[in-house]
Order: C-alpha cells, then structure tokens, then sequence
C-alpha cells in the first residue's frame, strides 16, 4: 500500500509517498512560506525537484497542491488519490495520553488538542495538517504518530522533577522527550543490525541534529532520555542551550532587562552552538572555524562532546551496563569528529574506535573495533519510514 507521511508545521509542511511493500520512496518535497506567499517543492523519485510559486494563503491550499503533484498526469507518482491507502502524521506532543500511534478520529483529535498547551508551537500546526488531510481524503485512514510516544515507559524516577509534586499532579510538568520516533527506529535497526537480541538488550541512542537528544533503552523501552517537558533540556543543540542552572534565567534577565518571554527566546535560538561559537549553529562551519584556529568554535564542540559523554556515562549507570552507542541524526551519522571526541572520553567502558571506519559517514556501520568491549555504531534515522510502518501496522 501507499501512505502519505505529513509532518505539518506552522508555515511549513513535509511530506513523502512510501509504497510499504517495497519502502521506496514514490514522490517527497515540502511546502514553505505557507499564509505568506507560497512554494511547492516536489520530487518524484528519479526525476529532477520542481518547484512551483503558488499562493498558500493556509495549509489547505497547500495539502491540495501536494495531492495535484502526486497525481498529476506527466510528473505525478500515483494516478489518482485512490492510490494514497492511508495517512501517518507526525504529531510532536502526545503528552502521558498516548504511549503508541493511533488512528486519528474525532476523540484522538480533541486529546490531540488537550496537549497543545504542552507544545503551543507544533500540536496545532500538526491538528491543522490531520484536519485538512480528514477533510481532503475522507475516506483514507489517517493515523497519528507522537514523538513523546516511545519516551512513556519511562520510569517516575525518571520522569519527575525536584518539583512540587502538585506541578505534576495539577499540570503534567514532567520528562516527555522527543526524538522518539527515531530514538525507536535507530534501536531496534541498531540490534537487528548488530545481531543483538532486541529484548535482552542495552542500547544508548545518541541522536544529534540541529535537535539532540540522547535515550537509553533496555529491551526495546525506553528508560530515560534527556529532552524533557519541552525540547530545551538535555545535551548542547544547534540554537539551544540544553541544561543550564535555572537562576541563570532570573540573573540574565536582570543584567539584559529582559522578561520571561526575551530569555526564553535566548535559551531556544541564541544560544548552544551558535551562542557558544559566536559563528554558526551548524556543525560543519564549527569544525571548519575549529580548524582555522577559531578557539570558541573548538570550545562549544568539546562542551557538546564532554555533555554527551556525560550523558552516556549516566546511562550505562542507569541501565547497570551498555551492549552497544549509536549515533543518528545530521550530526551523529556525519561527524567522525564528534563521535571520536565522545568515545575519547569512554575508554573505561572499554570502547575503541577503529579510525578507518568512522571516517565514513551516512550508512549503517559499526565503528568500533572488533575487540571493543561496547559496539559503537552509526545507523542513520530515517523518521519518515517509521510514521509509514506505524501506520500501516494500524491499518
Ligand atoms: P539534522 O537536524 O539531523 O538535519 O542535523 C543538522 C546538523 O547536522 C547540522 O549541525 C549540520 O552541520 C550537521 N551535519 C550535516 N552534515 C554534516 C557533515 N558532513 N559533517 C558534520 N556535520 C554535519
């Protein structure tokens, strides 16, 4: 069968068309500057993209122009919509309601809407994409697939702040993490591929993005993860800060005579990488300054390697041992810099890296050596092939 992935965000949109027998991808592309002015981006697998300026004055204009590409009669890659067989969407906040994918219907959507509060930006946008898509092919299963989803099985001692246990009780203020949709594909790829036995396993999921976040999952669960109520906590990111010392936020705003909202905006968009380095928030530019001599480009990229070691050295705590690290995501699958930083730091968990093989980038491999005590490997995320089987696992 066919299903149409969504990931809808707030002026923007991506889809791909997955046949599920095969897993090749049909047809993929985005919508950008939707409620501005308007721009399709389509590829039919095979052929050069297209890109089309069309006014998407919302999201419904723009699903439309998505569904016109897929069948369209010269460049379309299904010749009507009778060839979508269902829809899986990503939805970012699942909140404690959903601990696994769901066909969507009027229920879904209203618990859907109960836990906009916990993702203000995202749930909405994603609403809007489920309620065009419902709207636009009625009769086509629509399934929705959370990120916080995989993180549910996290233990209270995982998942509870030193907070007033009435935060919890009254407003839901716990660990939810995000990343799951991959943190669960890149595990069970990783022991399917490492020849572990998934359900007598140890894993630590190192997905570092623009977005990082690392898991550890014991026996295919989920037992703790570093983002938290929202993506802001956890390892260094792009743009973001990851953990910090809370009364920083009162002290800054005091010295920059700026409100909740300026320091949030600090914490999200100036800072991590970007504000570490004072040169980008992307990895390569960092490794490029680094190179020439930039020291506070080196500094933010040991800050994040020494974070995420840190991270690890926990988890193997929490799990009482490791089978095998993986690495995902832009930073996790291309960066050989990175990952030999990190496992710098793991020589007594008896880690080492052959240099050859994590020089590659961008495919499954294992970059230990043979006699590495804990596999080291690289297996990169593929988000999109997991919201199409857990869809078709639905329908
Ligand atoms: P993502 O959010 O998963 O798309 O990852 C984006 C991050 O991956 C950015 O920091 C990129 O600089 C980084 N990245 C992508 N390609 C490379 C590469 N070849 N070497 C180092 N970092 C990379």
């Amino acid at each position: 069968m066919n299903v149409l992935v969504i990931n809808c965000g707030s002026s923007s949109l991506k889809y791909q068309l997955i046949n599920s027998d095969t897993e090749a991808v049909l047809a993929k592309g985005l919508c950008e500057r939707i409620g501005i002015d308007g721009r399709l981006v389509y590829q039919k697998t095979g052929n050069d993209k297209e890109v089309t300026e069309a006014a998407m004055p919302t999201h419904k204009e723009a699903i439309q122009m998505v569904l016109d590409a897929l069948t369209n009669a010269k460049t379309g890659a299904i010749k009507s919509l009778d060839q979508v067989n269902a829809v899986g969407h990503r939805v970012v906040h699942g909140g404690e309601k959903f601990a696994s994918s769901v066909v969507i219907n009027e229920e879904v959507i209203a618990a859907i809407e109960e836990c906009s509060d916990l993702a203000p930006l995202h749930n909405p946008a994603n609403l809007i994409g489920i309620r065009v898509c419902s709207e636009l092919m009625p009769t086509v299963p629509q399934v929705a697939v959370f990120d916080t989803a995989f993180h549910q099985t996290m233990p209270a001692k995982a998942y509870l702040y030193g907070l007033p246990i009435e935060y919890y009780k009254n407003y839901k203020v716990r660990r939810y993490g995000f990343h799951g949709t991959s943190h669960s594909f890149v595990s069970k790829h990783a022991a399917e591929f490492l020849g572990l036995d998934l359900d007598n396993s140890k894993i630590i999921v190192c997905h570092l993005g623009n977005g990082s976040s690392i898991s550890a999952v014991v026996n295919g669960k989920c037992v703790d993860t570093t983002m938290g109520l929202t993506p802001l906590e956890g390892v260094v990111m792009g743009t973001r800060s990851g953990n910090i010392d809370p009364a920083i936020m009162e002290y800054i705003a005091k010295k920059e005579n700026l409100d909740i909202a300026g320091i949030m905006n600090v914490l999200n968009k100036k800072s991590g990488l970007q504000g570490l380095s004072g040169v980008s928030s992307d990895m390569r530019d960092l490794e490029s300054a680094a190179d020439n001599g930039n020291e506070d480009a080196a500094n933010a990229m040991e800050v994040l390697c020494y974070g995420i070691a840190k991270f690890v050295g926990g988890y193997v705590a929490a799990m009482n041992g490791v089978d095998a690290i993986v690495f995902t995501a832009g930073i996790g699958e291309n960066s050989g810099t990175v990952r030999s930083k990190v496992a710098s730091y793991l020589g007594y968990l008896g880690i080492e890296l052959d240099a050859e093989a994590n020089a590659k980038r961008g495919e499954d491999m294992v970059i230990s050596t043979p006699d590495s005590k804990v596999k080291v490997a690289v297996v990169p995320t593929n988000e999109e092939l997991a919201i199409c089987r857990e869809t078709v696992a639905l329908v």
